[in-house]
């Protein structure tokens, strides 16, 4: 393992054979002709998107997703040569780059569609679209109470007569299926239902969905009935949970730990106070490692004198504030600690463990946001086959 001790400062190591594992089962709950998009926004969920969705276009997912375009037009520019969907808005003057990159982008209004086929047909293109329905989660889409949908399929049906955009499929996105209570699950089955009316009500006007999908994660995991033509995972794909309520389901594993190193050993005595703030102060004889690793790389400073990490198979707590790029642990009780050894920051080392889902729920927010908040000053270093593969480093590969 000591080629993963990339910088010797703090580095993440991404395991893609855990990532290939986790695809494997994702699939083995989805029905056989269900395709996969692989949702790979925020740069990968942290873990970097391009050699993320370059495992996955070798192994298994038929599509991918992305919020913007400018992460979908990167995609397509590193090798990535599967669909790929654009979940958010994209500014229309993309519009000409999309198509040519034959990227979809997501059609969630119909002004937003004129102004896309307004770029599309001054540049003569022709731009691909998903038709998003808000059936509840109240973000983006085409959205109609009940018994008021003639309005939405004629807003439908002018989006189908423009010219220069091909419709070529249609979601929405459950606001609660990460959610096991009885009331999310009725939620869920309202926003389904509310799904196949609408879709089944476009289609019958004359306005073909050959692509409908509506399961992120929590959807794959507790309703793969309802993925339909394909299903959207995010946060699982990446072994972590949104919600503990979805945890058991399949034995996914996450595929990103983070290692730093102990700069510096010293022996402190009572009184000494360590940290900004002074807010640690030694009440006995204590040993203290600092450790080059801060909020500025992603660690949370609410973590101050409460977090821990692991220092050689043993449970080492953080004590005074964690700042910008550095923190300290008290490691008294273990013995022999000194300078460039390994710290585990989220892993395993030895019996001893560290979950991301579990930090996260003590810091009170989910993985999905401290897995994006990792800095980029932390480089990913990509692991298959017990070998490293390949290195994402944003510092040192600046222009
Ligand atoms: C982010 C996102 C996903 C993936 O969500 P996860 O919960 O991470 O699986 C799927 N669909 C849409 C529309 C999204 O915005």
């Amino acid at each position: 393992m000591e080629q993963m001790d990339y910088l010797k400062r703090s580095w993440a190591v991404v395991d893609l054979d855990q990532l290939d594992e986790n695809v494997r089962l994702i699939r083995s709950m989805l029905p056989a002709d269900t395709k996969i998009a692989g949702v790979v926004k925020a740069d990968g969920y942290g873990h970097g998107d391009i050699a993320i969705a370059r495992e996955m276009q070798e192994n298994g997912a038929e599509w991918f997703a992305v919020s913007n375009a400018d992460e979908a037009v990167g995609l397509r520019d590193h090798g990535i040569q599967r669909p790929i969907l654009i979940l958010g808005v994209s500014p229309v003057e993309m519009v000409e780059t999309l198509a040519k990159k034959q990227i979809t982008q997501v059609a969630f209004s119909l002004e937003y569609a004129k102004a896309l086929n307004q770029e599309a047909q001054s540049k003569g293109v022709t731009l691909e679209v998903h038709l998003k329905f808000d059936t509840g989660m109240g973000r983006l889409g085409f959205y109609a109470p009940e018994g008021e949908e003639d309005a939405l399929i004629q807003e439908v049906l002018q989006v189908a007569a423009l010219p220069n955009l091909k419709i070529t499929g249609a979601f929405t996105h459950f606001c609660c299926s990460d959610d096991r209570s009885e009331s999310a699950r009725a939620y869920v089955h309202m926003q389904f239902d509310r799904f196949q009316t609408l879709s089944r009500l476009v289609q019958e006007a004359g306005v073909p969905l050959p692509l409908r999908h509506c399961c992120a994660s929590g959807g794959v995991l507790l309703y793969p009935e309802m993925a339909l033509d394909m299903a959207r995972p995010g946060i699982i794909l990446y072994g972590l949970y949104s919600d503990p309520d979805i945890s058991n389901v399949l034995p996914l594993k996450p595929i990103l730990s983070l290692y730093s190193t102990v700069a510096m050993v010293k022996e402190v005595q009572p009184g000494r106070y360590i940290g900004y703030g002074r807010t640690f102060q030694a009440d006995h004889p204590m040993k203290i490692a600092t450790v080059p690793i801060g909020y500025a790389d992603g660690y949370p400073r609410s973590l101050s004198n409460r977090g821990r990490m692991i220092v050689n198979g043993q449970y080492a707590p953080i004590v005074g504030r964690v700042c910008m790029d550095q923190l300290m642990l008290d490691v008294t009780h273990i013995p022999g600690v000194k300078r460039g050894d390994r710290v585990t920051v989220i892993g395993q080392d030895g019996s001893c463990e560290i979950k991301m889902d579990d930090l996260a729920a003590s810091v009170g927010t989910i993985s999905n946001e401290l897995i994006c908040l990792i800095g980029k000053r932390i480089p990913r270093v990509y692991v298959k086959g017990g070998r490293e593969v390949g290195v994402m480093d944003s510092i040192r590969q600046r222009p």
